[in-house]
């Protein structure tokens, strides 16, 4: 096995500093750097001046590089397309989940090897802007038989899979949701939970489509007693019980937290579970973008995902979130980067990834800028992708 020498780095983020230090510390920023890969792994990095020898070199050309993206939060195995509700919002509809079960009936009709393709594509392009870890939910079956193979699908591609078997209720349960609870923690969770690591919920109870707080909860016990960690989407379409239910039970995110009360972020605060927010979602919703300063003057674990999913927010591109996070949510670049990366890898509960350490596996991702600023001062500019180590 050859090692390749990496030179030519103008600035090399490791978001390997010091947790406790400001933005630049956290970010462990080395200038003129290179790093030494080896079988995958990252084996040397540091300035340039010092770097040993290595079989191969190549010269970045005083680019950046930065940890691979983590996208800890998508739904990336569906078919169909939504465009014209997208359209609808953005002339005055309002979302209200309703959308979901188009895209229900477009990935039941769809052929393993069409939702393969779909899937791969779309993690490509994902990879195309630097992302080099993504979670993939279920969600768009909602039967035992399709939920399985979605998560089955999605294992081909990333060991985050996530059951998502209460995404909505689909219509034929509407009259009796509580027998749509015991199909979705009984034979659909047995089903599943080989496929999967997570279980996750929507819990919503502001809207008739998806889970309040006791389904929710009957749900989330479930899967936990099945092996499974805990995920959650709560307070998206207004206040609600999902982040103090992710909270109470331990889960390791809740994601969206778009409305949230003093409680709500004090018990985020006080807590191990990661607020992941997804501004790509509030730009494509027309809902009100999360105040992130208000979360981390708290003192709460943010992290950023897409939500790429084909109702409320078609993007794959993390780049794309950070510029939003910067420019509507109030974080700094190098905060926005940060729970981009560690914070998202801290999500999903992995201390492997998400940051560039000796010992740790090479998910680079470089830059055509010579610094990270230019992710959020250059938006919809494709300077990012994943660096081919291997
Ligand atoms: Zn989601």
């Amino acid at each position: 096995m050859s090692t390749t020498l990496f030179t030519g780095i103008s600035e090399l983020v490791t978001s390997d500093g010091d947790p406790s230090g400001g933005d630049v510390e956290r970010l462990g920023i080395l200038t003129d750097a290179a790093v030494v890969v080896d079988d995958g792994r990252v084996a040397w990095l540091g300035p340039a001046a010092q770097a040993p020898a290595a079989d191969v070199r190549r010269d970045l050309g005083g680019r950046s590089v930065i940890p691979g993206f983590v996208d800890s939060h998508s739904h990336l195995v569906f078919a169909g397309d939504r465009a014209a509700e997208f359209v609808a919002r953005m002339t005055g509809a309002a979302y209200d989940g309703g959308g979901i079960k188009n895209t229900v009936d477009a990935t039941r009709a769809a052929t393993d090897d069409a939702l393969r393709a779909l899937v791969r594509h779309r993690v490509e392009e994902m990879r195309a802007q630097g992302t080099t870890t993504v979670e993939i939910k279920s969600g768009y079956g909602l039967t035992v038989e399709d939920e399985a193979r979605i998560l089955r699908i999605a294992a081909e591609v990333t060991p985050e899979v996530t059951f998502l078997g209460a995404h909505v209720v689909p219509p034929a349960y509407a009259g009796d949701r509580a027998a749509y609870v015991d199909l979705v923690t009984g034979p659909m969770l047995q089903a599943c939970a080989p496929h999967a690591r997570w279980v996750d919920v929507f819990c919503e109870p502001n809207s008739a489509h998806a889970f309040d707080g006791e389904e929710s909860r009957v749900v989330l016990e479930a899967g936990r007693a099945a092996g499974l960690d805990l995920r959650v989407h709560g307070n998206q379409l207004g206040p609600g019980p999902g982040v103090q239910l992710a909270v109470e039970l331990g889960a390791a995110s809740v994601d969206h937290c778009t409305f949230l009360s003093d409680d709500d972020v004090a018990a985020l605060a006080g807590s191990d579970t990661v607020a992941g927010l997804l501004p790509g979602v509030e730009y494509s919703t027309r809902m009100p973008y999360v105040d992130a300063r208000r979360l981390l003057a708290a003192g709460v674990q943010v992290a950023l995902a897409t939500d790429c999913n084909p109702g409320t927010c078609n993007t794959s591109s993390m780049p794309f979130v950070i510029a939003l996070a910067v420019r509507e949510m109030g974080m700094t670049p190098a905060e926005a980067l940060y729970a981009a990366t560690v914070m998202s890898a801290k999500s999903l509960r992995r201390a492997d990834i998400g940051r560039v350490r000796v010992g740790g596996p090479a998910d680079l991702a470089v830059l055509d800028a010579p610094s990270y600023l230019h992710l959020a001062y250059r938006p919809g500019v494709p300077i990012a992708s994943v660096l081919p180590t291997h």
